[in-house]
């Protein structure tokens, strides 16, 4: 069969999505064309906001066989709305079909409403993946897919089935300039970005690789909410990390989650950083929480309390605080807690009503209410069954 792969970004690592998707379709005998010539249109989604392009490419090509994939595609309800086929999981199976019959036979593919449970395709097979020149000078390659830690926000840990590319390592011996694409934090110890969790990080084991980049996941600000959610480290391995990090002169980006913490107990926590690392560099990335559907975390969401989300001016806010005692500290761009909101009413919703209420949402007070009373009662996660070997599945 003839397919055009599109995506709706150029990020780096969506253009090496799109890469490893032609593989894959060319391993299996189809032929890459383009979407005036192809006779199925696959379009790549990582978000759930990409439903607005999907429903553009819908009317764009309103004759075309149109199959979305990509992680995204768990919420594949509000997917299917504007495409024949949604798939869910991995493209292996999918594009093993050699006939559209046949793909609508698959137990990972939506083709109508009228056969749940869907079951996430888990096949990989790792040679398939190119180790792709995304820019000139950096190469991409596959590293895992999932993560066994299963933090108790993580959509991704709790979709996908944890599995380590057998090549990676190969790969990164071979090649410098390669960036390896995971979430899991195995895979990475020789490169100079690396992310890694806190525990690990502060092993007096481990020993760190000097001027390198360490991106950590703080999440949440008390010890009570990071064992809670599956990050478990007390403040006193926070102001560890620092020490370390001094110790070996590396850099820090800290990844924090906004949602649960008031913005004091986010000050108590950062209040307890040393005065010796001033000399060092480290920044902060605020993420506002989701509560996503597949994950044992949507068990707190009619808890749900908007003041604890932050915006951007919060977030600058309280970095310039502290970049008057830590140089250089960035901030980086958060989005807006009625943005959050709306899009995790996305996330919930089921039909195009659903879609059209969350974008007229004006205000927070609005947005919480409307989630409450509509859009967090619309769960679907007995739709779809997961592989999530050696681990206890999310059924909530
Ligand atoms: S460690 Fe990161 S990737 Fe793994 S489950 Fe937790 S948040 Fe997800």
């Amino acid at each position: 069969m003839k397919y055009a792969i599109l995506s709706n970004s150029h990020k780096d690592s969506v253009e090496y999505t799109v890469s490893s998707l032609m593989s894959i379709a060319t391993h299996y005998g189809h032929e890459i064309s383009t979407p005036e010539d192809a006779d199925i249109l696959c379009l790549s989604v990582c978000d759930i906001t990409e439903v607005e392009w999907v429903k553009k490419i819908r009317e764009k090509f309103p004759r075309k066989i149109i199959a979305t994939g990509g992680h995204a595609c768990v919420y594949y309800r509000i997917f299917k709305l504007y495409s024949d086929f949604v798939n869910i999981g991995h493209g292996f199976d999918f594009f093993s079909c050699q006939t559209i019959e046949e793909i609508r036979t698959l137990p990972c593919v939506v083709s109508d409403f009228s056969s749940p449970p869907y079951k996430a395709s888990e096949k990989v097979e790792w040679r398939v993946f190119p180790i792709a020149n995304v820019t000139k000078r950096q190469k991409y390659y596959i590293g895992a897919f999932g993560c066994k830690n299963k933090c108790q926000f993580c959509l991704t840990s709790w979709t996908h089935k944890h599995q380590i590319n057998p090549y990676a390592r190969q790969a990164t011996q071979k090649y410098k300039n390669i960036t390896l694409v995971s979430n899991d934090s195995h895979n990475t110890d020789n490169r100079m970005t690396q992310s890694i969790m806190v525990r690990d990080f502060i092993s007096p084991q481990k020993t760190l690789k000097k001027y390198a980049v360490y991106r950590l996941g703080i999440e949440f600000a008390t010890e009570h909410d990071r064992k809670k959610y599956g990050k478990p480290f007390t403040d006193d391995d926070f102001v560890t990390i620092f020490l370390k990090a001094q110790q070996y002169g590396v850099r820090l980006k800290l990844f924090c989650i906004s949602g649960i913490n008031t913005i004091d107990e986010w000050h108590h926590l950062f209040a307890n950083i040393p005065y010796i690392y001033t000399k060092g560099k480290y920044e902060i990335k605020f993420t506002n929480l989701t509560f996503e559907m597949f994950t044992p975390l949507k068990k707190g969401r009619f808890e749900i309390d908007p003041a604890h989300y932050f915006d951007s001016t919060q977030v600058k806010q309280f970095v310039s605080y502290y970049k008057q005692r830590v140089w250089p500290l960035n901030s980086m761009p958060c989005s807006s807690p009625l943005k959050t909101m709306q899009r995790m009413a996305f996330c919930w919703s089921k039909t195009e009503q659903d879609i059209l209420l969350a974008k007229k949402m004006k205000n927070l007070d609005e947005a919480v209410h409307a989630l409450k009373s509509v859009y967090f009662l619309q769960d679907y996660n007995d739709d779809i069954q997961f592989d999530l070997s050696g681990k206890e599945e999310c059924r909530f």
